[in-house]
């Protein structure tokens, strides 16, 4: 029996809910109190800690996932004239961070069950100048690393995982981010540890460490001052106000994943059988960590639109790097095309309580015969 009734005392829902609370609050405030606004002693323990989280040796933390991706493609060499391998379906950041170095992006399509790189077209999409190959395990997916790698290898490519929405989720249970030479991730409000704005890269060598540090610091070199300001860099350091939420936030985690997964398994199973909308899982029986909850529907728009009167705000999901004029792609992409006409998110975020999700199931049971079936 479906019992969804429209009712205008019913809360609206957001498609995303982070919450950040007292501790959080408390955390600023001391950070401030402390003479802790600039890159010091909070941020170099929100690395430590995230890094121990993560198994890895080391995590710099920047201003965003953006810069994140920048400073790694900045240390894998990337320069004008040189190719960058990415998937079609991906933040745009993914793109931008190599074109603003000068490089060129080649999109290539994603797999068909899942927004991930289809591993069996990037020999093809190789060419002289290709230099890198950016994998992102979106949504949690894991990308196929084994053969990714063993390409890359072969044709003597680097990898840079972008893992901005695989915080934790693992592949084969190795941490997504940290399988390859560089990982990167984001810490932006719609991610699962939220400092508001805020990335991360970690690594595994100290040389690579250093190597990121000077990157973001304008080239200086703490451990040895002599080689000071001999090499291109920024300003892409992060903040101890940031870090001090994100020190509390990464606290939380276990709590944040447990419920992003069970909000992925009442929708996996709450939407079972319907004909004009389905559930895009994530692997959850072997360590993947969805982000969001993705479902494809025929009639997107209606859906979109028709929530709306349930008071449940949800959004489309990102559009094809193809289809960005400034970027555009060779093709064909009928797998992204079919994401790209159909993908959408349904309302999650680690702090969305289940009763909203429970909710707009029922709407979503109650919409599906207005539309037509797959
Ligand atoms: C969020 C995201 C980014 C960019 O991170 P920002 O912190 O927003 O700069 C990059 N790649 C993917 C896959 C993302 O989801």
């Amino acid at each position: 029996m479906v019992t969804a009734t429209k009712t205008m005392s019913d809360q609206r829902i957001d498609w995303w809910n982070i919450q950040l609370g007292d501790e959080e609050a408390a955390a600023v405030t001391e950070a401030i109190r402390n003479r802790c606004i600039s890159q010091s002693t909070l941020t170099a323990k929100f690395e430590s800690q995230l890094a121990e989280t993560l198994g890895v040796p080391y995590v710099v933390c920047t201003t965003s996932g953006t810069s994140a991706l920048m400073m790694a493609y900045m240390a894998a060499g990337i320069a004008p004239g040189d190719e960058v391998i990415i998937p079609n379906r991906t933040a745009v950041a993914t793109a931008h961070a190599a074109m603003i170095l000068g490089a060129t992006v080649v999109p290539i399509d994603v797999r068909p069950e899942a927004s991930i790189i289809d591993e069996t077209l990037i020999e093809s999409a190789i060419t002289d100048r290709t230099r890198l190959i950016v994998p992102v395990h979106m949504n949690g997916k894991s990308c196929n690393m084994n053969a990714i790698l063993k390409t890359a290898d072969q044709y003597h490519l680097q990898v840079i995982e972008d893992a901005c929405q695989g915080l934790l989720s693992r592949y084969n249970g190795i941490p997504q981010g940290t399988i390859a030479r560089w990982g990167c991730f984001s810490l932006g409000l719609a991610k699962v540890v939220a400092t508001g704005q805020g990335g991360a890269v970690c690594c595994h060598t100290e040389e690579d460490y250093i190597l990121m540090k000077r990157l973001r610091n304008q080239g200086v070199n703490d451990t040895d001052p002599q080689h000071n300001y001999n090499m291109l860099a920024g300003n892409f350091k992060f903040n101890d106000i940031l870090s001090a939420i994100g020190i509390v936030q990464l606290d939380k985690i276990e709590a944040k994943l447990r419920r992003q997964r069970e909000i992925h398994d009442t929708y996996r199973h709450g939407l079972q059988g319907l004909k004009s909308i389905r559930f895009v899982p994530v692997d959850t029986d072997h360590g993947e960590i969805p982000l969001r909850a993705e479902c494809v529907a025929t009639e997107r728009e209606k859906l979109l639109q028709d929530l709306k009167e349930y008071r449940i705000h949800t959004i489309a999901h990102v559009c094809n790097i193809n289809e960005m004029p400034h970027i555009g792609g060779q093709g064909p992409y009928p797998n992204s095309d079919f994401f790209s006409r159909h993908l959408m998110l349904l309302p999650c975020g680690p702090d969305q309580p289940l009763e909203n999700v429970k909710r707009t199931i029922d709407v979503l049971k109650e919409l599906d015969e207005r539309y037509q079936p797959f």
